[in-house]
């Protein structure tokens, strides 16, 4: 036992999303592991953001983020949704979805209180609920069309649940939870008086006409639900870390205290990029899902003739692949013969279960990748499956 770490350090282990990008380095992969795109950001975020360097905006933001930018996000939801937030009291910028959704589980949950986890998840919300304290409780869609399981949901709340965690689109699966899955959660949000807490990050990558609901805007959520979101995706600028949290203002109030000790404030002048990006014209929203939709299909067809089996994402950038036909062992071992022998990086399922074998014979793709990449991953994969 490592007592140079704390018990709760000691119960989580260093990202396998961040060390797959490593071993794929260490190999020269195609890294299809790290959800972060390889082609340029849009030219007017970045120009805003030097601009802004230019114009001396170097020093430390408001603490919850600066007015244009808390302004630009109250107009875009107000512009996607018909939602009014408002930019004084329920807006904190955060410094990425990431903090946004550790400073909101700091600010609510108290030791013992329960949170739930609809599995598979996003890995960080195991750590997340490790050092916030609270108990998880997981639900799991059923595969292969990721479901979710009303009557296994209904069964998760109980006196103790505090909140429950949403991520739509989903990561690592694609599900784009419907409106009906929606208001089921928002009704048992009702009835036991539980904090809804959603990761919307890939709210505008949505393919085959799926719709985006956020769940804040549902009868009685408003009050009780807190959104994460941030600019990597919808901008491409992962290495920003710009993320904000929408939450009632006694909510946010608790947000913003746990945020200013945690990293005081989001970078100023890239604050100041995201405000003037966040007025592009819709636009440049379809194509970004067009362009996806291109990548998404490429991708599955070079897959599924490999032998792999998948679904289709209905929304975000990723495809869970499920390689029992390609080969008997599990997912790490898989992924790891993957980047060294054939040269293309995954993600082993089982970081995104609770019950790791329920993973391992899954591993995740993603294709927010240039043509060129994801052209270079297909060539390696067909060599390797004579596909
Ligand atoms: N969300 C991305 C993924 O799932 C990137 C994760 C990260 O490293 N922050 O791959």
């Amino acid at each position: 036992m490592n007592r140079r770490q704390s018990r709760k350090a000691r119960q989580f282990e260093e990202s396998v999303i961040r060390g797959m990008t490593r071993l794929c380095r260490q190999y020269d992969g195609v890294n299809l592991s790290q959800g972060f795109p390889d082609f340029p950001a849009p030219a007017l975020i970045k120009e805003a953001a030097k601009q802004a360097i230019d114009a001396e905006i170097n020093q430390y933001a408001i603490t919850w983020g600066t007015a244009n930018l808390r302004r630009a996000i109250a107009a875009k939801q107000a512009c996607f949704y018909g939602w009014r937030v408002d930019p004084e009291t329920e807006i904190t910028v955060t410094c990425g979805a990431t903090e946004g959704m550790i400073a909101t589980l700091l600010a609510v949950i108290d030791p013992g209180d329960e949170v739930i986890i609809i599995a598979p998840f996003y890995e960080n919300y195991g750590p997340d609920v490790i050092l916030a304290d609270a108990v998880p409780r997981y639900v799991s869609l059923e595969a292969p069309d990721w479901r979710l399981p009303e009557e296994k949901l209904a069964a998760a709340f109980n006196e103790r649940t505090r909140a429950i965690i949403i991520n739509t689109p989903h990561n690592p699966t694609g599900k784009v939870f419907s409106r009906e899955e929606l208001e089921t959660i928002a009704r048992l949000c009702r009835q036991w008086d539980v904090l809804a807490i959603t990761d919307e990050i890939y709210e505008h990558i949505l393919y085959d006409g799926h719709h985006h609901y956020p769940l804040a805007l549902l009868d009685g959520m408003a009050e009780r639900t807190v959104t994460v979101n941030g600019i990597s995706k919808t901008y491409s600028v992962t290495g920003w870390r710009i993320g904000y949290c929408l939450a009632p203002a006694a909510i946010t109030d608790g947000i913003r205290k746990v945020h200013d000790f945690l990293t005081v404030g989001a970078p100023a002048p890239l604050q100041e990029g995201a405000a003037v990006m966040m007025g592009v014209a819709d636009e440049y929203y379809k194509e970004l899902a067009a362009v996806y939709a291109e990548k998404r299909d490429f991708l599955l067809e070079v897959l599924r003739a490999a032998g792999f089996q998948c679904t289709t994402p209905a929304g975000a950038y990723y495809i869970m692949a499920d390689f029992s036909d390609l080969s008997g062992g599990d997912d790490v071992s898989f992924a790891k013969w993957l980047v060294r022998e054939v040269g293309v990086a995954t993600v082993p399922g089982s970081s995104f279960f609770p019950q790791r074998e329920l993973g391992h014979s899954q591993v995740r793709f993603c294709f927010c990748k240039t043509e060129a990449t994801l052209e270079q991953a297909a060539a390696r994969l067909r060599r390797q499956f004579g596909s």
